[in-house]
């Protein structure tokens, strides 16, 4: 299947390929990661989300498709919701940053697909300069909750797909703003060494999700997640259980 701006996050091309957002979902939750693919379960979009996607479709200039597509941006008075409000606040700061500015001045939203580990990849890339380096825009409520978020395993995909489409070994940083009162800026340069350690996480346990995304295994329930409540059936517990821990 060739990928392309419309049909990149289609279920086709879930189905397809893997992607770093479904190899987390994975590590997170099979069954839900498996309901994901299948359309079976689409988790809510939050605000939170919607801040950090305006500001993309911003530096990719398809912010009044955008708009259109998401009337949540809007009051009923046709106004800017404060966080977009927010959203245009950091644009504003991203934008009068002349490093941060060099950084979001790739090519945008470059799509590439590999293999790596036997399995079907995609990725698309926020910002990619040839020969120099990849950057992945992240807007993030504060600089600290960045590793909670494992973007070293984004990096390690990233860095692995443009080496294997013959593009240079080139370095990961993430162009990272913060949604605080006041909007911080900076570049994380994620180093070479972690993204080593993500790829090989990420080979060790890619053959088992590949397994189940193909059926051949059954999906393992986390049984905590929002998937895991939508098909649970109460049991009894004891009262107990919820003084433990
Ligand atoms: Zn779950």
């Amino acid at each position: 299947m060739e990928l392309n701006q419309s049909n990149y996050y289609s279920p086709e091309a879930d189905a397809c390929y893997f992607s770093v957002s479904q190899f987390k979902d994975f590590m997170k939750c099979e069954a839900m990661a498996l309901a994901k693919i299948r359309r079976q379960y689409t988790p809510p979009a939050t605000r939170a989300m919607l801040i950090g996607s305006f500001v993309d479709a911003y530096f990719e200039g398809t912010l009044e498709a955008f708009m259109k597509d998401n009337p949540a941006v809007f009051t009923r008075k046709n106004e800017l919701r404060s966080e977009f409000r927010k959203a245009n606040e950091i644009i504003g700061r991203i934008r009068a940053d002349a490093l941060f500015m060099q950084f979001m001045s790739g090519e945008k939203q470059k799509i590439l697909t590999f293999e790596l580990f036997g399995v079907p990849w995609k990725m698309k890339m926020d910002s990619f300069v040839p020969d120099i380096c990849i950057t992945d825009l992240k807007v993030t409520a504060n600089f600290r909750s960045l590793p909670l978020w494992r973007y070293d395993l984004q990096g390690a995909v990233y860095q692995a797909g443009v080496e294997a489409n013959g593009l240079g070994h080139l370095p990961f940083y993430l162009a990272v703003a913060t949604k605080e009162k006041v909007p911080n800026l900076d570049i994380f340069r994620v180093p070479d060494a972690n993204l080593a350690i993500a790829l090989e996480e990420i080979g060790e346990r890619i053959s088992h999700y590949a397994d189940v995304k193909r059926g051949f295994a059954q999906p393992s329930y986390c049984g905590e997640c929002e998937y895991c409540r939508t098909i649970k059936q109460a049991r009894i517990r004891n009262y107990n259980e919820l003084l433990e821990g």
